[in-house]
């Protein structure tokens, strides 16, 4: 499916709910996380909705990992994690694919 209504990155690829935008192709989206775990915690997506990593095509998902990339290089981390939850059990809340650029400033910077 390529949108569906009903889902709240949908909404905001199509800027029905307001983001902080970083990035927008045609099959990417990426914006700041609502409830950063850390300064720059931002959010990598396909606009084509699909749930769970294998539901999202080749073509589609081939475009995410350059843009991962440029979103940590423009966050300045030198040290972050790459996060994608899949299911309630590996704690998915979001029911449409992302991944996580969660940047890990060191303790002299007083953050986590
Ligand atoms: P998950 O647990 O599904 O891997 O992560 C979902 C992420 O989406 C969470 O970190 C949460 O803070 C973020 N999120 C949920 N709703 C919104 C929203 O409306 N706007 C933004 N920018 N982030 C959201
Ligand atoms: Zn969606």
């Amino acid at each position: 499916m390529a949108s569906n209504a009903a889902c709240i990155f949908c909404k905001i690829i199509k800027g029905e709910i307001p983001s902080f935008k970083l990035f927008e192709s045609d099959k990417v989206f990426a914006f700041l996380d609502i409830q950063p775990l850390s300064k720059g915690h931002a959010l990598v997506v396909p606009k084509f909705h699909g749930e769970k990593l294998a539901d999202i095509p080749d073509d589609q998902l081939s475009e995410i990992l350059p843009i991962v990339k440029r979103v940590v290089k423009a966050t300045d981390a030198v040290d972050y994690n790459i996060l994608q939850n899949n299911g309630r059990i590996a704690h998915q809340e979001v029911d449409h694919v992302h991944f996580h650029i969660i940047p890990k400033p060191n303790k002299e910077e007083g953050l986590s």
